[in-house]
């Protein structure tokens, strides 16, 4: 069921069972993080592989801080600057946070969101919400209630409808190394929005898979072939016989149906409209979806990664 109702909302979060909840990234599929057999319900309810830990949201840095063991200066950098938003810290965890949780690694990934009924929900709950996408696992993130109705609709009580999540990417994940700040997912907010607010400079992981074990290759993806190719026009032209759907980053004629994810190459409205529309093109009378490499440069990174975790086969 889809409403508004956050005394609902709240009821069912602590009988112990699943509620699905707007942000400004994408919608999420929340329960109690410190109940073992609520955050238990995500996993199954998504059919998300058991090693994939899940990220903790609360009210507050105020909250936060009682989650983790340690809460360094550059974290505290980062939430006074950023949160409520779109970034996520990697810190040790608190005892209290359940190995459920955090798929039995000695961390937890923590933020604030920043949507306005559920930050109110949040205040109304004495323990944090785990709340990863509200979608089957590896299938394109939910951005609008109706989204998470079509995927998840017969397994969970409530989704509270709060709009269209005004970002579209999941959040990016940093981890403090060394007092340094380093990127474990690209997300809402890019190393330049970083840079210009406060100054400090995001550091590149390599070593991914250890860290952040969910950033698996094969994502987001769409039910038919999404391919990214380098000219849209000349792939038809020497591919002619497929029923192609363009997704593309601005007005641009080309030789098949085509999804407009923004005029005029913003990114910021890409990146709002690129799951919706992955889904637009997914269900129209196509065989296969077309997509151009975005530019790499701001959130530009994020977009990219999803594309290509959406394209990839394996
Ligand atoms: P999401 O699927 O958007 O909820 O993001 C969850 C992702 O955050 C996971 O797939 C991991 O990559 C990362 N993550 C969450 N919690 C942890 C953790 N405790 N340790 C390492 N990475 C984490
Ligand atoms: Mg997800």
């Amino acid at each position: 069921m889809i409403g508004e109702d956050l005394l609902k909302a709240s009821e069912i979060l602590k009988r112990g069972e699943l509620v699905a909840i707007p942000t400004e990234t994408v919608y999420g599929l929340a329960a109690n993080a410190l109940d073992p057999s609520a955050v238990a319900k995500i996993y199954e309810a998504k059919e998300r592989p058991s090693f994939n830990p899940l990220i903790v949201h609360v009210a507050s840095i105020k909250e936060a801080k009682k989650y983790v063991k340690e809460f360094p200066e550059i974290a505290e950098q980062i939430a006074k600057a950023f949160w409520p938003g779109s970034i996520s810290l990697l810190l040790p965890k608190h005892s209290i946070i359940p190995d459920l949780t955090t798929a039995g690694l000695p961390n937890v990934v923590i933020r604030v969101p920043n949507h306005p009924l559920t930050l109110e929900l949040l205040k109304s709950l004495d323990f944090p919400l785990a709340a990863p996408s509200a979608n089957l696992s590896n299938t394109v993130s939910p951005t609008t209630a109706e989204h998470v109705q079509l995927g998840l609709g017969s397994k969970i009580d409530y989704i509270l409808d709060g709009g269209k999540s005004a970002i579209g990417l999941e959040s990016t994940i940093l981890a403090i190394k060394q007092d340094k700040l380093v990127i474990l997912r690209e997300g809402g907010v890019s190393r330049e929005d970083i840079l210009a607010k406060i100054g400090i400079k995001v550091g590149v992981n390599f070593s991914n898979k250890i860290q952040s074990p969910g950033n698996l290759k094969k994502h987001y993806s769409t039910s038919k072939p999404l391919y990214i190719v380098q000219d849209i026009n000349k792939h038809i032209g020497s591919n002619p016989n497929g029923r192609y759907s363009a997704l593309l980053f601005e007005e641009k004629k080309v030789l098949c149906k085509s999804h407009i994810l923004s005029k005029t190459y913003s990114m910021s409205e890409i990146a709002n409209n690129l799951f919706d529309y992955m889904r637009r093109a997914d269900n129209d009378n196509s065989d296969c979806i077309l997509i151009e490499p975005i530019k790499e440069i701001g959130i530009g990174r994020a977009i990219a990664d999803r594309i290509v975790r959406a394209s990839s086969k394996i």
